[in-house]
């Protein structure tokens, strides 16, 4: 067993930061001497934050995006485009399409994509709620924002197929060259699906 430098206290907070994403337990022990050296400027304002995202942060009941109110703040914006839902599989994607200020609509979160591989069904996906959201005769367009992956696509499918009785027309991102992409460079299946989806200039 390696030697430790610190005292129980401080390798539970190395060991709990090890845990988040893109911290490997190096950049952990980095990241735990940083906020120990700045305890009053960062680690109290740290706790403070995270004291109150445990206490406030709920799933919205509508779209499933995480937020302090609920419904979230994109489902009350008045601002937003009430006829387009952005389907996605995950919040972080929801704050990807934010971030790059794509469309000023409103989302739902799935939760994930149909992978009969791990396990994951119909029911474990917010689907049932995003039928319901479609019949809303304010509804006109349901964006299929899914990852361009065979679990993405086959979901995409899935609930294409379910909206079939909606009033909705359901669409999907292009595949294909990205934005400064190099035709050299793409994998054939790429290729193949820009040229699928090649478009009238
Ligand atoms: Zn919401």
């Amino acid at each position: 067993m390696p030697k430790s430098a610190a005292g129980p206290e401080i390798e539970r907070l190395i060991q709990l930061l090890a845990r988040l994403p893109g911290l490997g337990p190096r950049s952990a022990r980095r990241a735990a001497l940083h906020l120990i050296k700045k305890r009053e400027q960062l680690m109290a304002p740290l706790q403070a934050a995270l004291q109150t995202a445990i206490e406030k942060i709920e799933v919205c009941k509508s779209c499933g995006n995480i937020d302090t109110q609920n419904p979230c703040t994109v489902c009350t914006d008045p601002r937003r485009d009430p006829s387009v839902i952005i389907v996605i599989a995950d919040v972080a994607d929801l704050w990807a399409l934010e971030r790059a200020g794509v469309l000023n609509a409103r989302y739902h979160v799935l939760g994930g994509t149909l992978s009969p591989l791990d396990g994951v069904g119909p029911g474990e996906l917010a689907i049932d709620t995003l039928v319901s959201r479609a019949h809303d005769p304010a509804v006109k367009e349901v964006i299929l924002a899914l990852n361009a992956t065979v679990d993405g696509q086959t979901t995409a499918h899935y609930i294409t197929d379910l909206l079939h009785d909606a009033n909705v027309a359901t669409t999907r991102l292009a595949h294909g060259v990205p934005v400064g992409g190099e035709l050299d460079y793409l994998d054939d299946g790429t290729l193949m699906a820009a040229m699928r989806s090649r478009t009238p200039l």
